[in-house]
């Protein structure tokens, strides 16, 4: 097509020329107050031809871009940086519809799960990207690329929208994908998250993982039991700490990791 007229027919023709794909970011910025409807009449658009598992990045979330949160639901928009978030939006948000935490753990488009009736990888294991992409693909919230770059620790709060109920954190020495998510809260934190002989444990694992793809399942397999375990028993007391103040989560924990590396021949070096 001639290019002398960079004015599209429609819309539609211009986000497909765009190049458009499932799981990209869409960026949008604007100065009114309550937003403008730039990113509403795309986001329809967007919605009316298809596309699944969209990110948005924008300056915030107006009044005038509810819609948004009908496609949170839907499973169109499943990622969101923004700068502030209410209405409809942030009751979607709250309510858990955002899938953006599910890539936590995941090297690939595989969804972590949340700490209730989560879903696992099913076995699927992708190896720690070896290369961030120019589409940005090859990283995940683990940011963890191959010889490059990983995760010092992690911590993860679901804040309820009910205030009459306590958030959650649950927290991780090293790279998630080799790690265990350990619940904690305000004012109390199991010992071993304060383990430096551990976070190596953990930093040997990670290596062992970028060395062979296949380490990582077995790692995972040895992980995971552990980490349901301690999240079940976190579900009796919610946002508070266990009676004995995590002794026995820490001590679970530090032996998971230990067997974990036994079992790759992981060195306990980071
Ligand atoms: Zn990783």
């Amino acid at each position: 097509m001639s290019r002398d007229n960079k004015v599209f027919p429609s819309l539609a023709d211009a986000i497909r020329s765009s190049g458009l794909k499932d799981g990209m970011t869409l960026s949008f910025h604007h100065h009114f107050r309550d937003g403008d409807y730039v990113m509403e009449q795309v986001m329809r658009e967007v919605a009316r031809l298809g596309y699944r598992d969209i990110k948005l990045a924008c300056t915030s979330i107006g009044s005038s871009a509810q819609v948004v949160a009908d496609y949170i639901e839907q499973g169109i928009v499943t990622g969101l940086t923004t700068s502030g978030i209410r209405d409809h939006i942030g009751e979607a948000v709250s309510h858990g519809k955002l899938k953006e935490v599910a890539v936590l753990r995941s090297h690939g488009p595989v969804p972590w799960g949340d700490p209730v009736g989560r879903a696992r990888n099913d076995g699927e294991v992708v190896a720690p990207p070896d290369d961030v992409r120019d589409d940005f693909s090859g990283i995940s919230v683990c940011m963890h690329v191959r010889d490059y770059q990983r995760t010092t620790a992690s911590l993860v709060t679901w804040l309820p929208a009910d205030r009459e109920e306590r958030p959650r954190t649950v927290a991780a020495l090293g790279s998630p994908c080799c790690s265990i998510f350990v619940p904690c809260g305000t004012g109390w934190m199991p010992e071993v998250l304060g383990d430096a002989a551990t976070w190596a444990v953990v930093g040997g694992l990670a290596d062992a993982v970028e060395a062979s793809p296949d380490a990582l399942a077995e790692v995972r397999m040895v992980l995971d039991p552990v980490e349901d375990r301690i999240w079940e028993q976190a579900t009796q007391r919610p946002g508070r700490p266990p009676l004995d103040g995590g002794a026995a989560w820490s001590a679970d924990v530090r032996s998971a990791l230990a067997a974990a590396a036994d079992r790759v021949g992981a060195g306990s070096g980071g």
